[in-house]
């Protein structure tokens, strides 16, 4: 019977270490942002300039203040899990934002496509400065050290819980004539959590939610 129950504490003991030892973020942040988080950023609606964005760091990557602590929140769920959310793209200022675009174009033309065959293939997967949703610090690319094909425990946990804390899977498979981005199962775009319920539950997009609701 003692050998049983010190066994018993034993196992306790070994997973209580087991889940002290992973890295939950405490932290906890006062935002002061004036962003809408239900703001529309796509090929047709630019980023306004205007907008008191404050930016704060997770994963020495810069995001909005005001999805900040949904943001460690979902971070904390994951690894409850057993899965690392790992950020490899958040906020982009308008100048990386074009040089992204630039540098991919290049690589289009590099390849033979002529300028407006490379600016067009571009598209699809880039947006041209100003209508980037990154330059909201809105958004979130999550991957494995830049590699966006091999991720799927990762973007499998987001699929099914990304909404719970206010994200949603912003360019989804079959929404290209809406979303005009092709599917990018990495890209999560925050929109509060009572936008992404009803995201999810309706499988649309911003746009048609915006659209159904204004
Ligand atoms: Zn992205």
């Amino acid at each position: 019977m003692k050998k049983i129950l010190t066994l018993i504490i034993g196992i306790l003991l070994i997973v209580w270490v087991y889940y002290l030892q992973k890295p939950y973020i405490n932290s906890k942040i006062d935002p002061i942002s004036e962003i809408n988080p239900l703001i529309l950023v796509n090929s047709e609606n630019a980023f306004p300039e205007n907008i008191n964005l404050n930016l704060v760091k997770f994963q020495e990557k810069e995001v909005a203040d005001i999805i900040y602590n949904d943001l460690v929140d979902m971070y904390n769920a994951a690894l409850n899990d057993n899965v690392t959310l790992k950020i490899n793209n958040a906020y982009r200022s308008k100048q990386e934002q074009t040089q992204i675009f630039n540098d991919k174009m290049q690589s289009y033309q590099n390849e033979g496509y002529s300028e407006d065959k490379a600016y067009e293939q571009t598209k699809l997967t880039v947006q041209v400065s100003g209508y980037s949703e990154h330059e909201t610090g809105l958004a979130i690319d999550f991957s494995n050290e830049g590699h966006y094909d091999e991720n799927e425990q990762m973007w499998e946990w987001l699929k099914n819980n990304a909404y719970k804390y206010g994200f949603i899977l912003r360019y989804p498979e079959d929404k290209y004539e809406i979303t005009k981005i092709d599917y990018e199962p990495w890209h999560y775009r925050y929109v509060g959590k009572k936008a992404a319920k009803e995201i999810i539950k309706q499988n649309i997009t911003l746009e048609e939610y915006l659209g159904g609701n204004i």
